[in-house]
């Protein structure tokens, strides 16, 4: 049953009058449940009682909170697929993407569980002092990582379960020991309230604080706006259109107190396809590339869509090759209508520019919110001139540019704004002979693929899954996998404490055996 209830803590509360539903774009109708956005008065008690559980929580031990994260996995799966048939229908993707984006979800809880319990994370490092140093003596100084306090998180509308109420933000910021209130995504707001109900229960039985976790419903800015702007809050996590999370970054920078927004926004993820990769494999990668363009219905922050080359007729052939394969492929249901609609528009607005030649478009589906998948081509010169060519089309669209020489699509990557990804395709001997191409590249992007495809973000300590503006608001942090927990901790030292006073973490006899910088020598004696 989905009560439609905001979650503050322990209690659920329906104190406002703005109701709304969630849509099925699939059955091109409204869901039946009502849900009512939080007011002011209930987004002030959440994010009082995430003040008062941090309190308690940020002091509790990577064992207490990886005992949390695993019990929130458990609960997770324990909602069976009943929680699945509310993901489809508020999303209209297929069960089969719904189970795997539920396995990912557990399996992050589970990887920031460990990373926890292990406790290295904390990056201790210690010097001890030298009473005796001449001129003056060292003092003894040591360095740990501390939560920030409670974090705002807001639900993605392209990843209801892995970007949303338990997704990466909301377990990073929990293993990092904030307390976390989460704007659920208004498209998806049955299934943000199981899973925080599934979030709830395991907080009970492991004896978290009341406040560690609160789940708020709205449909339009004002709840996020309020969220951001309160001085309880400490940071956010943020994905959607750069529109949204620039907007946030600029109300969090405004405060009195400013704080971090690490919002993951717009990305074209530029593919470079080198003359070898034309020449040897035009087949393989035009059938794997209508794949990754059509993945997910194109929804996805690392879709490709932005195909660079010099001009050849082994390019064309491939373009040629990638529109077939792509309006070859079943189209699907797009998240919401909005955002079909959103979709249609700028593929209308592409369309009309000069110089884009429409490579293949599937004719129109006629069934509601179903994408029609389309491959575009422009000349060099003609998407430098033009910025509107620049913009994301979010779905299962891709624009290839064939340039006139080297230093064109070099001049292209210098130009581009920052991405997620970048992708080269071709032979170890090139990455050579395109060094200066390949430097470009590195320098918009934080993270270069080569020979794949940049859709499939894996979820490890070494992923990077952010980059320059716009990618990200903050291109030196990560949202996907371990390190995705350093968004939410500040280092703080201690000087000249007590050794029994210290967190374990930094005390001489190392009790947790972690790993520790001590006196310049990383070691866990
Ligand atoms: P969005 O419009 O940016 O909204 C994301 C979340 O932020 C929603 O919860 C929204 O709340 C909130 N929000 C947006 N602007 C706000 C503002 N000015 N003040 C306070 N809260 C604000 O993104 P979306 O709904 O997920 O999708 C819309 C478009 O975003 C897509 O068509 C696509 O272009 C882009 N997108 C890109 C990616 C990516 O990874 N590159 C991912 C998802 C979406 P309300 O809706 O309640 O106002």
């Amino acid at each position: 049953m989905i009560t439609g209830k905001n979650q503050i803590g322990n209690t659920l509360s329906a104190e406002g009058n703005k109701v709304y539903r969630t849509f099925n774009p699939v059955d091109n109708q409204e869901n039946s449940w009502e849900f009512l956005e939080a007011n002011s008065e209930e987004i002030n008690r959440a994010v009082a009682l995430a003040l008062s559980a941090f309190e308690q929580y940020r002091t509790f031990s990577g064992k207490q909170k990886g005992a949390f994260l695993r019990l929130i996995a458990e609960e997770i799966l324990e909602l069976g697929d009943a929680l699945l048939d509310i993901y489809c229908q508020e999303s209209g993707l297929p069960q089969g993407r719904a189970q795997g984006e539920r396995g990912r979800t557990v399996n992050q809880l589970l990887a920031f569980a460990d990373l926890v319990e292990e406790g290295s994370w904390v990056e201790a490092s210690i010097d001890t002092a030298i009473p005796d140093r001449s001129p003056v003596p060292k003092p003894d100084i040591r360095k740990m990582n501390i939560p920030l306090g409670p974090v705002v998180v807001f639900g993605s509308s392209n990843f209801p379960f892995a970007f949303s109420t338990a997704g990466g933000d909301t377990a990073s910021a929990l293993a990092a020991g904030c307390p976390v209130i989460v704007k659920a995504h208004p498209m998806h707001s049955g299934t943000s309230e199981k899973v925080a109900s599934a979030i709830i229960k395991a907080a009970n039985k492991t004896g978290m604080p009341d406040g560690v976790f609160s789940n708020l419903n709205s449909s339009g800015p004002e709840v996020g706006k309020q969220l951001v702007s309160h001085p309880g809050i400490k940071a956010v996590g943020f994905t959607g259109s750069i529109k949204g999370g620039r907007a946030l970054f600029d109300l969090a920078s405004e405060r009195e107190e400013p704080i971090p927004v690490f919002a993951e926004m717009g990305s074209i993820n530029p593919v470079v396809v080198l003359p070898s990769a034309l020449k040897d494999r035009s087949e393989y990668w035009a059938t794997q590339y209508a794949g990754s363009v059509n993945l997910g219905v194109g929804q996805f922050c690392t879709n490709p869509g932005l195909i660079l080359g010099i001009e050849s007729i082994e390019l064309d052939e491939f373009s040629k090759n990638l529109g077939e394969k792509l309006i070859s492929q079943n189209s699907g249901s797009m998240l919401h209508p909005n955002i079909h609609s959103f979709y249609d528009q700028l593929k209308s607005e592409f369309s009309k520019q000069n110089g884009v030649e429409t490579v293949a478009e599937q004719s129109a589906n006629s069934k509601p919110n179903v994408a029609s998948q389309m491959v575009v081509k422009v000349k060099g010169s003609t998407f430098i001139e033009n910025p509107t060519l620049h913009q994301e089309v979010f779905g299962p669209f891709s624009m290839i540019v064939s340039c006139k020489d080297e230093s064109e699509l070099i001049t292209i990557i210098k130009e581009l704004e920052g991405q997620l990804t970048g992708t080269v395709l071709g032979n170890d001997d090139e990455i050579k002979t395109y060094s200066v191409l390949i430097d470009a590249l590195q320098n918009r992007v934080g993270r270069i693929i080569f020979n794949g495809v940049p859709t499939g973000v894996e979820v490890c300590p070494s992923m990077m899954h952010g980059g320059p503006y716009p990618a990200s608001s903050d291109s030196r942090y990560t949202a996907v996998g371990t390190h995705a927990i350093f968004r939410w901790v500040r280092p703080f030292a201690f000087q000249d404490w007590p050794d029994e006073l210290l967190p374990e973490e930094l005390q001489n006899d190392n009790p947790l055996g972690i790993s520790r910088l001590v006196n310049n020598t990383l070691t866990r004696s």
